[in-house]
Formats: C-alpha cells, sequence, structure tokens
C-alpha cells in the first residue's frame, strides 16, 4: 500500500528513511509524488552545435586505454581520447578510478559532462558503455536536502514504481481524462519520474496539472459555499422604483457592463448572505457611478453605508461628487484623519444617531470612537491599499454588513479566480461610449523641452497637463525635493505663459485643496505632482499626463496614472519620460505604448513581475502547486475552476459514484489539514 512507511521499498533502510523525512517524503505514497523538478535531457547532437559549458551528451569510439593519475590524498583523474565524428575529443573523469577496467580500446561509449569547446574537451559527470539510446534519454532530477543524493532517491523511486505502480488508483472521473486526453494517474505517475519521450512527459505533466487546479478549486469553492451558508448578513429590501429613478436622473445611461455589475451586487444584497464581492474596473469604467447606486440602495432600505478609500483628496472628491449626486436624497458626512477636536465628535454623535446616511472617509474611518447605529453596507475602495486587519474591523462595526472591494488595478483573472477564490467578483469590462483612446509615448529624458513645448502648445488650446514625479520609497522628503525642483525648472522655462502648480503630500490638506480648486478651476495650467493624484481625481480639461522617470513605476500604477486623463471629450496624451537600463523597464514602456486596456495590463504585469510581487512579498497567500504554474497553466486553471463549479453546482461528489474517490481524496486532504491546525 502507499500509505506503508518508505522503508517497506526494498533498499531503503532507517538511515535513508530519516534522510528523506527533511523532503517531508514518510511513506511510499510520497516517495512517488516526489516528482522531479527538472529532467536532463541527453541528446546526442553533432560537435558544432555543442554549446561551450553547457551540459552535453557525446558517443564515440575509444582510441586508447585511459590514462589514470593520482593526486591529493583521494583523488584521481582518469583521461582518455574518444573519436567522435572523426575528430579526437578528451574524456576526463574525476575519482573514478574503478572505470579505467570497464573502459577499453574499441570500446563505443556514451558520455555526459560539461563541454569545453576550446580544449574540444568533455568533463564526464555520467557514462554508459555502448551506443546512446535511439531517443533521447531523458534523466529526472530531484530538489535535494542533506545527505539525499539524486542517484539514491532515483534508485528508490524505480523500485517504489516496480514494487507500487499497480496500487496507485485513478481518482478523476474517467469522463474528464477521456475529454482532456489525460493518460490515468499510474502512467502518468510513471513517466513525471522516467519519461520515455518528451511528448508522454508532457501529457504527464498536464495531467498533474488539471489534477492540481481541479483539487485547488473544488476546495476553494466548497470552502465559499460553505460560508456562504454559515454566515448570516441581512437581506436588504432595498426601494427598486427610487433606485429606477435615481438611476435616471444620471446625465448618462449604464454600460452593460455597468448593469450587469450592478444587477451581481444587488442581488447579493438583497439575499441573506453576506455580500463578500470584488468590483474590478478600470479607471473611468464607471465603478463610482455603480458604487453611488448601491450606497443609495443600502439607504432606501434602511441602512448606512460607508465608503473607505485610501487618500484624503480621494475621499474628498468621493464626497463632493457624492454631495452633488445625492442632492437632498442623503445626508453625507466625510470622516478624515483632519477631522478633529469637536467637529469630530459631532461628526460620530451623527454616525451614531443615524442622522449620518453616508459615510465617506479614509482610514479615520475605522478608529474606535466610531459607531455606526446601522451600517448595511461597505465599500473599500483600491482594496489592495488596505491591510486585511483594517478591513475585518471596518466589517465588524455593523451587523454582518455586506462589502465590496472596488478596485481600479483590475486583477489578472488568473489570480483573481485563485487568490480571491471565496470571494465572487465582478468586472466592467467597458468603457463608456465616445472615449477616445489616450496615446501614449515614451520619450527619452533628452527630449524633454520637445514635451515641455508640447505641453505649452496644448495649454495655448486650453487644455491642462499633470507633470509627476516618481515616489522613492513612500512620500518622503526625496520625493517633495523632486517635485520642487521639477516644478522650479518648469516655473522657469515657462515664465509668465502660464502657471505652473505644485502638489505633494507634505502639503496641509487646506493647501492641497487649494491647489486642486485651482487646477479643476483651471487658474493653474500645468500641475506638477508626486503621485497623491493618482487615485481618483477627476479633472476632464487636464489631457496631458507626463510621468517623469517612469521606469521606477509598476505597469500597474503608470496605467493609473494615465487614468487621470482621458476623461473629457479631447485626445488626450500620456508621455512617459524614461531611460531604463533593464529589459523589464523597457518592456513595461512598450507595454503602457501597446495597449490601454488594464486587465491586459495587469497580466501583461503579472508575467513580468511574478504573482508573489503583485500582492507583495510574502502575504500573498497563492497556493504552491507541485506541476502547475498559475500563469504559465492559466488554461488549465479556467477549466479546472469552470468543472469545480460543475462538480459542486449537480452535487457530483455526493451523488455519482464515478467522483467517489475524488471526493475521498478531498475528505483525506481535509482531515490531514485538521490535523495539522
Ligand atoms: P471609475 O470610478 O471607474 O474611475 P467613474 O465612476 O468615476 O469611474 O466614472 C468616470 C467618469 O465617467 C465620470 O465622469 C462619470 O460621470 C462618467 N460615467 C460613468 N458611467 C458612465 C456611462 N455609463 N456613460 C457615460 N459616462 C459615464
Ligand atoms: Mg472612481
Amino acid at each position: 500500500m502507499l500509505s506503508e512507511p518508505v522503508t517497506a521499498i526494498a533498499g531503503v533502510g532507517e538511515k535513508f528513511a530519516e534522510d528523506l523525512s527533511v523532503l517531508k517524503i514518510y511513506t511510499v505514497g510520497d516517495l512517488l509524488n516526489y516528482f522531479p523538478y527538472r529532467y536532463d535531457v541527453f541528446e546526442i547532437k553533432p560537435l558544432s552545435e555543442l554549446i561551450h559549458e553547457d551540459k552535453v551528451t557525446i558517443e564515440g569510439k575509444v582510441l586508447h586505454e585511459p590514462s589514470l593519475n593520482f593526486y591529493g590524498k583521494k583523488k584521481s583523474r582518469l583521461a582518455f581520447n574518444v573519436e567522435v565524428e572523426g575528430i579526437a575529443v578528451k574524456a576526463v573523469m574525476f575519482n573514478r578510478a574503478f572505470a579505467k577496467k570497464q573502459i577499453n580500446t574499441g570500446d563505443t561509449m556514451t558520455l555526459t559532462g560539461k563541454w569545453d569547446a576550446h580544449r574540444l574537451q568533455i568533463t564526464v559527470s555520467n557514462y554508459k558503455k555502448g551506443p546512446a539510446a535511439e531517443q533521447a534519454e531523458i534523466q529526472p532530477l530531484y530538489s535535494l536536502k542533506g545527505d539525499v543524493t539524486n542517484y539514491k532517491l532515483k534508485k528508490a523511486v524505480k523500485t517504489g514504481i516496480r514494487d507500487y505502480a499497480n496500487t496507485v488508483d485513478e481518482i478523476l472521473p474517467e469522463q474528464y481524462l477521456e475529454s482532456y486526453k489525460l493518460p490515468v494517474r499510474r502512467d502518468a505517475l510513471v513517466t513525471m519520474h522516467f519519461p520515455n519521450s518528451r511528448i508522454d512527459l508532457k501529457h504527464a505533466r498536464r495531467r498533474f496539472i488539471y489534477e492540481e487546479f481541479l483539487l485547488f478549486q473544488l476546495k476553494m469553492q466548497l470552502l465559499r459555499k460553505l460560508k456562504r451558508e454559515s454566515t448570516h448578513g441581512n437581506a436588504q429590501h432595498y426601494d427598486a422604483a427610487l433606485l429606477r429613478d435615481f438611476i435616471d436622473s444620471f446625465p448618462f445611461t449604464l454600460t452593460n457592463a455597468q448593469q450587469k455589475s450592478l444587477n451581481q451586487i444587488l442581488a447579493d444584497m438583497k439575499s441573506a448572505y453576506r455580500m463578500n464581492r470584488l468590483l474590478q474596473g478600470d479607471v473611468g469604467s464607471g465603478k463610482t457611478a455603480v458604487a453611488a447606486i448601491c450606497l443609495y440602495a443600502a439607504l432606501t432600505s434602511g441602512k448606512q453605508g460607508a465608503l473607505m478609500v485610501p487618500t484624503e483628496i480621494l475621499a474628498e472628491q468621493h464626497f463632493e461628487s457624492l454631495t452633488e449626486l445625492f442632492g437632498e436624497k442623503a445626508s453625507i458626512v466625510l470622516l478624515t484623519g483632519s477631522v478633529k477636536g469637536k467637529k469630530r465628535k459631532e461628526l460620530t454623535a451623527a454616525i451614531e444617531e443615524h442622522e449620518a446616511d453616508i459615510v465617506i472617509g479614509t482610514h479615520a474611518l475605522i478608529q474606535d470612537d466610531v459607531n455606526f447605529a446601522d451600517l448595511g453596507f461597505v465599500i473599500v475602495d483600491e482594496q489592495h491599499r488596505f491591510g486585511v486587519e483594517q478591513r475585518r474591523t471596518l466589517r465588524d462595526k455593523g451587523l454582518n454588513p455586506d462589502v465590496l472591494f472596488m478596485t481600479a488595478t483590475p486583477i489578472p483573472r488568473t489570480l483573481a479566480i485563485t487568490a480571491f477564490g471565496d470571494m465572487d467578483v465582478s468586472a466592467i469590462d467597458e468603457m463608456p461610449s465616445g472615449r477616445k483612446e489616450i496615446e501614449t509615448y515614451w520619450a527619452k529624458e533628452n527630449t524633454l523641452e520637445r514635451v515641455l513645448q508640447f505641453i505649452e502648445k496644448r495649454v495655448s488650446a486650453g487644455e491642462q497637463a499633470y507633470v509627476i514625479c516618481p515616489l522613492i520609497e513612500e512620500s518622503d522628503k526625496m520625493d517633495i525635493q523632486n517635485a520642487v525642483d521639477l516644478y522650479n525648472q518648469l516655473e522657469e522655462f515657462y515664465g509668465s505663459n502660464l502657471t505652473v502648480g505644485l502638489m505633494h503630500g507634505r502639503l496641509s490638506s487646506d493647501e492641497k485643496e487649494e491647489t486642486m480648486k485651482q487646477f479643476a478651476e483651471n487658474e493653474v495650467q500645468v500641475l506638477v505632482s508626486t503621485t497623491v493624484v493618482e487615485v481618483g481625481v477627476n479633472v476632464p480639461n487636464a489631457t496631458i499626463m507626463v510621468i517623469y522617470d517612469a521606469e521606477r513605476f509598476g505597469l500597474s500604477q503608470l496605467h493609473q496614472l494615465r487614468g487621470r486623463v482621458g476623461r473629457g471629450e479631447k485626445q488626450s496624451y500620456c508621455i512617459l519620460i524614461a531611460d531604463p537600463k533593464g529589459e523589464t523597464g523597457k518592456e513595461r514602456m512598450r507595454i503602457m505604448t501597446e495597449t490601454n486596456n488594464g486587465f491586459e495590463l495587469s497580466e501583461q504585469d503579472l508575467k513580468l513581475r511574478g504573482p508573489g510581487d503583485f500582492f507583495g512579498k510574502k502575504q500573498s497567500g497563492l497556493p504552491d502547486f507541485k506541476v502547475a504554474d498559475m500563469i504559465h497553466d492559466y488554461r488549465a486553471l479556467e477549466t479546472a475552476r469552470q468543472d469545480a463549479q460543475e462538480i459542486i453546482e449537480h452535487n457530483l461528489l455526493d451523488e455519482n459514484a464515478a467522483f467517489y474517490p475524488l471526493r475521498i481524496r478531498l475528505e483525506n486532504e481535509q482531515m490531514l489539514r485538521d490535523k495539522l491546525d
């Protein structure tokens, strides 16, 4: 049985078993499921194609008896020449004195080792008497620790397979094996260790990738189902007629994508389950409009709503636009860190007495002194900036409020369905019609003057521009210095032709507001700023976004910044000033000039940076797959997700015998986890 200890395998003793435990291999099954991380492919290539210092395999005829030299304490060097393609190639073997007897003049040998193209010499690590196999030989390489060597591990696996492979049972239902043409588990497992060909290996890997993803998706989705069924939210009975009137009062009609997302959210609100949903949408796709409708829905059902945003500027903007949108319909309050003392007491009292319907704010919203009378609906904007803890605190202030996370940094679909497997996801993947695509250019630093002249030209046509300085590690002195320097430079360049404004994190909120107001009213035409304008700011007359030292920003952030323009009728431009040194930097600039679609961009960003970076190193919480790779194998992931959905929807794990092994497997894993917890 596969659950027997590894020592059950012939040749595996107590000592080796102990060594293997370092690799978390305890049972025969563990060993057989310990797949190679890589393979060496021994394939004979013509001498002319061998690359210096590569590991290569050659086949040749031994020209003379090997010479053996001893040196140092127990070291030896065996050398001989073999004839390959009519040329004498020198073979060197270290510390294999015993091989001398096996190698004789005239023998054909297959030698693998490091190639020295200059000296036509191979340093042999592996040899075999006789000609190379017809097919390329593929050798497993395992990741190792402690005293375990690849040779010993391979040998144990070989014996293990010989004696136990026939006990490896299939866990996937036959219908999937058939429709995806996957090898059965037993065959695939043997192939993973000792593939006969690359093509076999590919299919074996395909099988395990699918298996891993399917198990993963089943677990996630079962968990989500469980969560849904066990958490009681509040069913919000909003007033559909009032909502309709509200939507009709907008100066535009909702896009299909907005309507669809709205319907999903409203359905969640109406249900007794607690909503836990992510709303993704590119900058300007109209998330805020959807959010406003949802807040109104909560309000008509007698609840309070809260909107939490990352910066004060954004909170203020939302406050203004929502106040305008709602008019007399709601009492909206703004609660930020700069609201203090008596004013703060008044506001918190209003929130506690339900005199305030909608509360907009920053982190200040989740301080201890803020207590809601009846919080039913919470929106967290730009959720990736909030820690899990903070989100929980806010959520806990109400009686299971529905929570909507909004982000303008679309998370790649592949990540969304894995990282947020226990969250529902809505996407506004369509822009309101009539928007002009922003034209994006990549300029080198030495063309700055031309860029400035371009700005001047657009400004004389009545338009405005942002000039953004990079953020050097979380806003500090350096940043501000950068912005100030650039501001001075621009002031000097433009003289009295136009007014330059300056914005950075160290200004008081009054000063920021004043500057933003001047910019919004076109008293300031060019706004030099650090990234404080990154999120949410809306000045439709601004048509130019210049980003200085653009290589310092990630793709998502560049895209965010670009989203500050292109909000009006006029053609907008984004100019990236950058002299990136590395390939990744150059690639980023190219991608920016080529796509305006946030979803596409985020996929590219993911490819460039990897999933860990996407969420910040440690806290990624992404699962570790053995064979599968979420990015590379995203199609399989999507397939597995759909299959898992179907399995759960139709209750197949319980009701269909073909799914029984899969269910047992899940239950075993669950048991294991419970034990570990
Ligand atoms: P986001 O929050 O996704 O960045 P907003 O909701 O702020 O987007 O919308 C950006 C701009 O587009 C706003 O000026 C808003 O009034 C407008 N807008 C939103 N939805 C639509 C729509 N369906 N048609 C036209 N304009 C829209
Ligand atoms: Mg917005």
